[in-house]
């Protein structure tokens, strides 16, 4: 589970099936609850000891797409949110995008702008201004190669490779970096560029969890991407 104060945490519900009055339906996903969790000593397994449902996202089951964007963000969190070490932030990005995309399926571009406000304040927003070896800024109007590996662009004589970010997109990346806080889309891009912005993405989010998000494939397939 998620959590404000203790980032991400697995617990045992014990009797969960039989126990349907102490959990009720705080066990499925896009769950808001209050839960009290309890062990025995220190390193041995959380259990949990009950759970309110403060609010159940149903929206997000109604439509595949949208269950595909909800099980992403939950994905993309615990992926990303060190164990049991509170990161408050995260956990209130993942709660405002319970709240924004319950009932409306992000685009692509909404969706990036989304991915970099976690990485961003989890100190791990890739750079797409400067050279992340050099430190030399890209000048403006000018394509650069991103290398997901290297968290960023590099510039040509640091050996830039990677994928070749034209100057429009790179400018959108630059722009929804900076969107953190109103997670606003920056401008138009077209279909050729989201195709090239969800390849970033997708290689970007894998170097940094060491890992690929399954759900990706779903919500991939509810934009016809
Ligand atoms: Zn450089």
């Amino acid at each position: 589970m998620a959590t404000a104060d203790a980032g991400t945490l697995s617990a045992i519900a014990r009797h969960a099936r039989r126990s349907t009055k102490r959990f009720g339906g705080a066990l499925e996903l896009f769950t808001v609850m209050e839960a009290r969790l309890e062990r025995r000593k220190e390193e041995a397994p959380w259990n949990l000891a009950s759970a309110r449902v403060l609010r159940y996202h149903e929206g997000f089951a109604g439509d595949v797409g949208r269950f595909a964007a909800g099980s992403y963000a939950i994905e993309l969190h615990r992926m990303l949110v060190p164990h049991e070490i509170a990161e408050v932030e995260a956990y209130s990005w993942l709660l405002d995008f319970f709240g924004r995309y319950e009932n409306a399926l992000p685009g692509p571009e909404q969706m990036v702008v989304e991915e970099l406000a976690l990485l961003t304040v989890l100190g791990h927003a890739p750079r797409f201004d400067r050279c992340v070896t050099c430190g030399r800024e890209a000048p403006e109007r000018s394509w650069a190669s991103f290398d997901h590996a290297a968290g960023g662009i590099v510039c040509r004589s640091c050996g830039g490779r990677g994928i070749r970010l034209g100057s429009r997109l790179r400018t959108f990346l630059i722009e929804a970096n900076a969107a953190a806080e109103s997670r606003e889309v920056p401008g138009k891009i077209d279909a050729s560029e989201v195709v090239i912005l969800r390849r970033c993405l997708d290689l970007y989010v894998r170097a940094v969890a060491d890992r690929e998000p399954r759900s990706m494939t779903a919500l991939r397939s509810a934009w016809g991407l």
